[in-house]
């Protein structure tokens, strides 16, 4: 129809002239301070076409504006308007105003929906006016009329929150078509089967997303389907594409009967009505089930609402001149730097994301439609030059023409995000500290996963293992239980198990068998299906579009080829890196990074990702102000994190060392013993080999501060607790068997973390802490004769009240006289305490007068401040955090920032107060939480302490607080 009018929405010359000012402001802008986000410093022209639309309208009332404009070379939003516009409604405003060619149409805003919800699901007084003036003019700009059965405009109802929802939210397409609309369509575009395919396909639509008519749960089945189903097979036919017109037509009638039977209305014939329904339907969709679950997986918060945008309509399934594709201006798993897609000749939009035909690449289109293909790559060009990011496009022919109808930042796997953020500083669209910001920390963990281990898959190969090939759509490799089923997966993992979810084509109620599944595989849909996107986006190891896969739910079972079933349960492995799909179980191997740094298996120069890695986190380390630590316990986990860019130890757990070789004989005596000279002896077996324990690890860090904890954990855990064990030990030792079951017994606690532990043991048995300083420092002069420096922090757990520390430092330091006295050596060290419970937070003015540093244990802090058993939480905190929203994230993943991190606040004041030279840090396993390493920049402590394997995650956080990054929520499109 749009080829027919010979009036373009879009004219050649404002487009040309728009490319110029959007490369000049890109130079521009390019200098400007990096850390703002891309889009903003963008959109001038389209900022002072707003204001130039605001304006009249400023004078005329103080109503506030509720619909913006877009299309036809002009728009009133642009891409920095997303809290209002929703991404979907900005980007279309901005590529409106840069003059390419998009539907014209306009954008209902997210306060509308927020006030929709705050007065019982009512309009804002003056909507529906202001959406029919916008309504008139998208009517006059492309001369055809809503309603009109002449020639009718057509439009599409839109949903688009401020983050995208691949999926979650309702679009309805083809709206305004009635019995006497569809004439006029008939007339414009001469071509009558398409016309009742539209309309066929607007009122199941309609009834999907407005009359509620969508299927509930995975066994109901949607009744258009079936109906157009037996419409084929009455036919015999088995596509949709060989249904007649006069099929489409009765399937319409067909479809409105249906309505009318099952839920007691008419279709509304009246376009207005429809427009109203499909508004009210969209906003409506903010609150469904799907888009709850979504936003609670991805912490989207509730109030922020949708936009509804409301388009004109393009068509793509005009005839082979049309058709409808999606493309990313780069490969969003690789990351590579080509044009990637899939598009599908004569097909509506829907049909190449929800997998019901597999589309063709997007090179294919260069030979399809060459000018069209030419037309999409320069869009592509100018589309990076603008947004200077790898986006993310829906466009469709219609009759040989281009329009683009979506872009967005494009979701890329943690490999790709990498790649693209260091070529497009090669590429100088990007300066290196802008290029920080586009990698989440979390995306690095992906680089660290695991691959299949190569002499076990081509084994599986030559046991014609190897089963089918479907798209490489999330990397990584997976290896699990077949699992058909969403609710099937969440119950196995729960269980322990590793699952693959196994799905025809997944849909948004999947997501959360998804999050559960160690990888997905899909029968059916391509590298842009929900499926794809979604697994991308949680970083799963995905497999999409397998089509030699017959999956049979009903049976739960599915067949390869004619003679393999695999039932459910039966063991699977995938490779999302390469689509590959096992039978039986693969075992996996570390990934290139952890080759080369970690097991040295592999050479820098032969690792690519490597050398990304590598050099990303060269830019983190010159931003970053916060020093990253590790927790290790072990000199292997010390050069584990050495390798990881590690540059202490912040958390080394003594007790560990006790269930090494020989070491848990002398501490079992030393527990069971009664006097204080039998104590004194065990500790004498326990000395050398303790030592020995900490020479190697100074030796590992050579130099680097090393935080060493005395013993913390309640003694009862380094008894047997079993009767056999039991005996054993007592014939072991020579003693009855009821005098260790009695001492365990008597040693037990119910919630260990508030007994007979940490500084409480060595206050009780000066012994124990005197033998572990003496242990230390024994190491440390040794460490330093032999030519390496060192430099000890002891660390004393669990303290609250300033005397216990005092108790605690005196032994210490007695110690450490005596040591240098007697090995002739002297060396520097530092006492210091953990910050753990909240009496030692509230008096830390006092504490700090003795400690030379603190360290917050921020596991224990949190049980101890929320008064939570971290061990026993999980059976309310799942619902605490999932439903009820009471913790926006669990608080033992993420730090409690308001509770918890306010006594961290308050500690540090104090502290520094007290000694303005205080070290601080972090050693909880909060401390490789990126929205915890970003507190910890902001309360100013010195360094963060975390797992060795997440010390990559933390330094690029560290890097992110001190580009001042968004602290938490932000833009998330
Ligand atoms: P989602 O957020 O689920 O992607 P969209 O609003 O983008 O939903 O629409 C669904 C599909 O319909 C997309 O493929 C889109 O390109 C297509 N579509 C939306 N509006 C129009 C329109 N005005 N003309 C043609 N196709 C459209
Ligand atoms: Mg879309
Ligand atoms: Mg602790």
């Amino acid at each position: 129809m749009k080829a027919k009018t010979s009036k373009s929405p879009q004219s050649k010359k404002p487009q040309a002239q728009t490319r110029q000012k959007a490369k000049a402001r890109q130079v521009k802008s390019a200098n400007k301070h990096v850390a703002k986000k891309a889009t903003k410093s963008l959109p001038r022209k389209a900022k002072r076409v707003a204001k130039k639309a605001a304006e009249p309208r400023a004078t005329l009332s103080k109503t506030p504006r509720y619909v913006y404009a877009f299309g036809g070379g002009r728009a009133d939003g642009n891409a920095g308007m997303k809290n209002l516009l929703g991404g979907k409604g900005a980007n279309l405003a901005e590529m409106a105003g840069l003059g390419l060619p998009v539907p014209p149409g306009f954008t209902i805003s997210t306060e509308v929906c927020t006030h929709f919800y705050a007065h019982g699901r009512r309009y804002p007084t003056g909507l529906r006016e202001a959406v029919e003036r916008h309504l008139a003019i998208v009517e006059q700009r492309l001369g055809r009329r809503f309603g009109d059965p002449a020639s009718p405009l057509l439009v599409s109802v839109r949903s688009g929150a401020r983050a995208s929802m691949p999926g979650m939210m309702d679009t309805v397409l083809n709206l305004g078509l009635n019995d006497k609309t569809v004439q006029g369509l008939i007339a414009a575009s001469g071509n009558e089967r398409f016309a009742y395919d539209a309309y066929r396909r607007f009122v199941q639509m309609y009834g999907d997303v407005v009359l509620d008519l969508k299927p509930q749960s995975k066994t109901e089945k949607d009744p258009f389907e079936e109906i157009l189903e037996r419409k084929k097979h009455s036919r015999g036919v088995t596509l949709d594409t060989e249904l007649s017109a006069q099929d489409l037509r009765e399937l319409v009638a067909e479809f409105k009967a249906a309505i009318r039977e099952r839920k007691g209305v008419e279709f509304p014939e009246d376009p207005y009505q429809q427009l109203w329904g499909a508004i009210g339907a969209v906003f409506g969709s903010w609150m469904n089930e799907r888009a709850i679950v979504y936003r609670k997986l991805n912490n989207i918060p509730e109030d922020w609402g949708t936009a509804v945008s409301v388009q004109s309509m393009v068509f793509g399934n005009m005839g082979l001149d049309s058709g409808t594709g999606v493309a990313f201006t780069r490969d969003p798993a690789s990351g590579e730097n080509v044009f990637y897609g899939e598009f599908l000749m004569n097909a509506q939009g829907e049909d190449v994301v929800a997998g019901i035909r597999t589309p063709l690449p997007i090179s294919a289109l260069a030979q399809e439609n060459p000018r069209i293909y030419q037309e999409l790559v320069k869009i592509r060009h100018n589309l990076e030059r603008h947004y200077r990011d790898m986006m993310d496009i829906e466009f469709t022919i219609e009759r040989d023409r281009l329009y683009m109808l979506q872009c967005r930042v494009g979701k890329r796997t943690g490999a790709a995000a990498i790649r693209i953020a260091v070529d497009m500083v090669q590429e100088r669209l990007i300066k290196p500290a802008e290029a920080l910001l586009r990698v989440e920390p979390d995306q690095l963990n992906q680089l660290l996963r695991p691959t299949f281990l190569a002499v076990e898959k081509e084994r599986a190969v030559r046991e014609h293992r190897l089963l089918a090939r479907g798209l490489n759509a999330g990397p990584g490799a997976a290896t699990g239980k077949i699992m058909f089923h969403a609710d099937d997966a969440e119950a196995a993992a729960h269980r322990g198990e590793a699952v693959i979810l196994v799905r025809v084509e997944t849909s948004p109620e999947d997501i959360r068998g998804m999050a559960a599944a160690e990888g997905i595989l899909t029968a059916r849909g391509g590298m842009t299906s929900h499926a794809a996107l979604v697994a991308r986006q949680m970083g799963k190891v995905c497999v999409a579009g397998c089509d030699a896969l017959v999956i049979d739910y009903a049976a739960g079972e599915m067949r390869v080829g004619t003679d393999l079933v695999l039932k459910q349960g039966d063991a699977l492995s995938i490779d999302g890196t390469t689509g590959e799909v096992f039978q039986g179980s693969i075992p996996t191997e570390p990934s290139e990074v952890v080759r080369v740094l970690i097991n040295r298996t592999l050479s820098a120069d032969q690792a690519p990702l490597y050398q990304l890695y590598a050099q990303l986190m060269a830019w983190a380390d010159r931003e970053r102000h916060l020093r990253v630590r590790a927790n290790a316990d072990l000199p292997d986990q010390c050069a584990n994190a050495l390798a990881f860019g590690a540059e202490g130890v912040g958390l080394c757990r003594t007790e560990h060392m006790f269930f090494g070789e020989g070491k848990i004989g002398p501490m079992r005596e030393m527990i069971l013993a009664n006097e204080v000279n039998d104590r004194r002896a065990a500790l004498a077996k326990l000395l050398p080999l303790q030592r020995t324990d900490f020479e190697g690890l100074f030796r590992e860090m050579a130099g680097r501060p090393v935080t060493i904890r005395t013993i913390d954990p309640p003694l009862h855990e380094f008894l047997p607790h079993d009767a056999e064990g039991q005996a054993a030990l007592a014939q072991e030792m020579g003693i009855p068997v009821e005098t260790v079951r009695d001492r365990v017994e008597a040693l037990h606690e119910f919630n260990p973390m508030l007994g007979f532990r940490g500084c409480r043991l060595g206050i009780i048995y000066p012994e124990i802490t005197e033998m572990q300083a003496r242990a230390i420092f024994e190491a440390v002069a040794n460490v330093i004769q032999s030519g390496v420096a060192a430099e000890p922090e002891v660390m004393i757990p669990l303290v609250g009240h300033v005397k216990e520390l005092e108790l605690q430092t005196r032994i210490v330091r007695q110690t450490a006289d005596a040591v240098m006295v007697e090995k002739g050596v002297r060396f520097k060290y530092a006492v210091g305490t953990m910050i753990e419970i909240p009496r030692g937070a509230l008096t830390a003015d006092e504490i700090g007068r003795v400690a030379e540093f603190f360290s917050f244990g921020t596991n224990d802090l949190t049980q101890t401040t929320l008064g939570m058993s971290r061990d026993d939480a999980g059976r309310f905190l799942i619902p605490y955090v999932r439903e009820l929203e009471i913790y926006q994230t669990d608080p033992f993943e993420s730090l409690d920032q308001r509770g918890v991190g306010e006594l961290i606040r308050i500690a540090v004041e104090r502290g520094r107060g007290a000694r303005p030279k205080l070290k601080l840090g972090i050693c909880g396993e909060h401390g490789g939480d990126p929205e915890s390493v970003k507190f910890c920049h902001r309360v100013g402590l010195n360094y963060v302490s975390c797992s060795p394997f997440r010390v990559p995650i933390a330094r690029l956080a560290a890097a992110h607080a001190a580009l001042g990054a968004a602290a938490s929520g932000g833009e998330k499109a």
